[in-house]
C-alpha cells in the first residue's frame, strides 16, 4: 500500500521485547528497564496476528528487533509463525549476536533469512565499556555461528561515534576485504540515551577510505566496495542524507503500538484489535506517515522512547 507521499510501504520492523542482555550507552539506561507485566507485551500469537494483518496491507518483509530479540521467550515460534504467513517473502533479524552460538541454527530452521549483527568496536575493552555487560568474544562467536549455520548476506551494524570508534573505521572497512560481510556504518541519531555530541556524518568513512569504489545502493543504504574485496561497505545516513523520501517502513513496538515514523511521538494502538479493525488501524498508520523527520531543524528526535523500545 502507498502512503500519502506515494511511498510504497512494504517493510515492517517488529519489536518483540524491550529487554536486552546488554546496556549499550546510546540505547539503554545503565539500570536497564523495568520488566513490564507479561500482559503488557504482545504474546507470540498477537505478534504473528499483527504481522499477518500487515501482510494483508502490503508488507512483504518483516525484521524482528528489540531490545534483544533473542532474549524473548518464544522467539523461534514468532519467527516460524511469521515466516509461514502468505505474503511475507522474507523474515530478517537485528541482534547483538551474543546468543547466536545457541540460536543461529534454530533461527535458520525457523525461517529467518538474514541477520544484522550490531558491533560498534573491535576492541574488547571498548566493547565492555560501551555495552556495560558484554564481551567482544561472545559477539564475534555469534558472527561465526551465523556463518556456520549457513546464513549469507550478514550485515554488521556499526554506529559511528566521534571519540569512541572513529579510529576503527579503517579496521571495519578492512573486514570487507577478507569476509563476505556488509559493514554498515550508521549515523548516531539524537534520541533517548544518545549523546548528540558524538555524531559523525557518514561521509567521514569515505574521507578515511579513498580506495572505496561505488557499488549499487540497497534500500536506504548507499554502498561501496574495496577493489577485490569480498564484502561491501554501506552508509545509513538518517541525519546527513535524510532518506525519508525512500522510507518504505512502519514499526510496531513490543507493546503493540504502530509508529508511522521512528522520530515522531505518534503511535497507533493495535492491541485487542482483530480482523478488519486491525487492518484498518495498520492502514491508518501507513497513511499517517509524515513526509520527513525534523531532527536537523530541531536537534533532537521527537520520540520520547529509548531505542530499545522501538528497535532501530
Ligand atoms: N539488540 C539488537 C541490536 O543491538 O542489534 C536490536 C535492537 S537495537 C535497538 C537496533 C539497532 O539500533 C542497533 O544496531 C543499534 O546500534 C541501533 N541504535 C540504537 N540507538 C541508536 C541511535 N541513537 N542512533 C543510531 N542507531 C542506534
Ligand atoms: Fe541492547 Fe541492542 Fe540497545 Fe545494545 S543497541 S542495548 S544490544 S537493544
Amino acid at each position: 500500500m502507498k502512503d500519502n507521499c506515494q511511498r510504497e510501504i512494504t517493510y515492517l520492523r517488529l519489536s518483540v521485547t524491550d529487554l536486552c542482555n546488554l546496556r549499550c550507552r546510546y540505547c539503554m539506561p545503565a539500570e536497564g528497564v523495568a520488566k513490564k507485566l507479561h500482559s503488557d507485551i504482545c504474546s507470540v500469537e498477537e505478534l504473528v496476528e499483527i504481522a499477518a494483518a500487515a501482510a494483508d496491507c502490503g508488507i512483504t518483509r518483516v525484521r524482528l528487533t528489540g531490545g534483544e530479540p533473542l532474549v524473548r521467550r518464544g522467539i523461534l515460534d514468532i519467527c516460524r509463525g511469521i515466516a509461514a504467513l502468505p505474503g511475507v517473502r522474507e523474515v530478517d533479524m537485528t541482534t547483538n549476536g551474543i546468543l547466536l552460538p545457541e540460536l543461529a541454527g534454530p533461527l535458520r530452521e525457523a525461517g529467518v533469512e538474514r541477520l544484522n549483527v550490531s558491533l560498534d568496536t573491535l576492541r574488547p575493552d571498548r566493547y565492555a565499556r560501551l555495552t556495560r555487560l558484554g564481551r567482544l568474544e561472545d559477539a564475534l562467536a555469534g558472527l561465526r555461528a551465523a556463518e556456520e549455520a549457513g546464513f549469507t548476506g550478514t550485515k554488521v551494524n556499526v554506529v559511528l561515534m566521534a571519540g569512541f570508534n572513529d579510529d576503527e573505521i579503517e579496521d571495519f572497512v578492512a573486514l570487507t576485504e577478507r569476509y563476505p560481510l556488509e559493514v554498515r556504518f550508521i549515523e548516531l541519531m539524537p534520541m533517548g540515551q544518545a549523546d548528540a555530541g558524538a555524531y559523525l556524518p557518514g561521509d567521514t568513512v569515505l574521507a578515511r577510505c579513498p580506495a572505496l569504489a561505488p557499488a549499487e545502493p540497497s534500500g536506504v543504504a548507499r554502498r561501496w566496495r574495496l577493489p577485490g574485496g569480498r564484502g561491501l561497505v554501506g552508509l545509513i545516513e538518517p541525519m546527513s542524507h535524510r532518506f525519508c523520501g525512500g522510507c518504505d517502513r512502519i514499526r510496531v513496538t513490543a507493546d503493540g503500538r504502530l509508529k508511522p515514523c521512528l522520530h515522531s511521538n505518534q503511535e497507533i494502538p493495535l492491541r485487542d484489535l482483530r480482523g478488519e479493525e486491525l487492518r484498518q488501524a495498520i492502514r491508518a498508520g501507513i497513511a499517517a506517515k509524515p513526509a520527513r523527520h525534523r531532527m536537523a531543524e530541531e536537534g533532537r528526535s521527537r520520540t520520547e522512547r529509548n531505542m530499545n523500545e522501538i528497535g532501530g
